[in-house]
């Protein structure tokens, strides 16, 4: 899988994605921009699909978006069908990184540039990568852990597998994590991938967790919100919900709620609106033949993908008024609506 931090560190020259061979928008037509999305059963990818389709149509194109439901035969499918049906440019978020890239094959063919979003797709010769700083979200989630925990039994309940960032966010809470292992200080007594990163898969592994210790768990790592609700459950089911350590990411409602509850003890807020509008202003920029400037690369196993990736905030209750809620993620009065 690929790494966040290729390159970041060191100066990196500006890299420019080259004009399309082949690809020509007619005089006077509008441009139009594919969205093939992954799945819309969580909260963040609708907003992310809302946010990108509201930005593509106010820079004056026009947009198709095609949900795959994590199945990667329909969204290979749905891709094909956005090709054939015209589309100047391709908007990928992938459901599993290696088997989506096919996906740029089929597009390339017909000369259609595809951006990578939020998720890379790894070896391929995708033209642009726009996401978060998914190394820096994972060490964001282990030193708010940390913070609480400093020491004791880890559980940590990773994304799924097919899913680059999964690995990324994993990379980052390392980071902070193994010198404290190598300590002693921590012991981590449970590690596992969430399938398809769904709540059920994530309060499954939380439970074996729990049993296999005798509950003697002092903090979790969740690399999301959603595996944070299937975990948070698994210990209000123990009665220990509230008392240990839990973090998240994406600042949906439920983990807003949460954590001003007091059940969740952070999560990562990715500010979507700055994603959606980047994204989508580069897409109409490719799709006309412009170049279009990435500041960073991104190794995907095959190149080095130029890419532009932002920056995570890492939320708890003591700044969420200032974050999410000033930013108008959310209504204060959703947020606070249980205490
Ligand atoms: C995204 C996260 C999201 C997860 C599950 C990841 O690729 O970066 O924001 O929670 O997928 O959909």
């Amino acid at each position: 899988f690929g790494t966040d931090r290729a390159t970041s560190g060191r100066p990196t020259s500006p890299i420019d994605s080259k004009p399309s061979p082949t690809h020509v928008i007619q005089p006077g037509k509008k441009v139009v921009v594919g969205l093939s999305i992954d799945t819309l059963l969580e909260e963040r990818w609708q907003k992310d699909r809302d946010l990108f389709k509201a930005a593509v149509e106010k820079l004056g194109a026009e947009i198709e978006v095609q949900a795959a439901n994590g199945d990667d035969a329909l969204q290979l499918a749905q891709a094909e069908n956005l090709i054939s049906r015209g589309v100047d440019v391709l908007v990928v978020v992938p459901h599993n990184a290696e088997v989506s890239s096919a996906i740029v094959e089929k597009a390339h063919q017909s000369g259609i540039k595809v951006i990578s979003y939020d998720r890379l797709i790894v070896n391929s010769d995708v033209d642009l990568y726009i996401s978060f700083d998914n190394e820096k979200a994972g060490e964001l989630q282990a030193k708010a852990i940390v913070s609480k925990a400093p020491k004791g039994n880890y559980v940590l309940i990773e994304g799924a597998d097919t899913d680059n960032n999964a690995h990324m966010f994993k990379k980052g809470q390392m980071n902070i994590l193994k010198p404290l292992v190598e300590k002693g200080d921590i012991n981590i007594v449970f590690d596992q991938a969430t399938k398809e990163w769904k709540p059920v898969n994530a309060m499954a592994n939380m439970e074996l967790a729990l049993k296999a210790n005798h509950n003697q768990v002092d903090a979790v790592v969740a690399a999301n919100d959603a595996t944070a609700g299937g975990v948070i459950q698994a210990l209000a089911a123990q009665k220990m919900a509230g008392l240990i350590p839990v973090s998240g990411q994406d600042a949906e409602l439920a983990a807003a709620q949460r954590i001003v509850e007091g059940t969740q003890t952070m999560t990562v807020y990715k500010p979507i609106k700055k994603l959606a509008e980047t994204a989508a202003e580069l897409a109409v920029k490719m799709a006309k033949g412009e170049n279009v400037h990435a500041d960073k690369t991104v190794n995907n196993k095959k190149i080095d993908v130029p890419s532009i990736l932002l920056d995570p905030i890492a939320v708890d209750k003591s700044n969420i008024d200032t974050t999410i809620i000033a930013d108008g993620f959310h209504l204060r009065a959703d947020v606070y609506k249980n205490v």
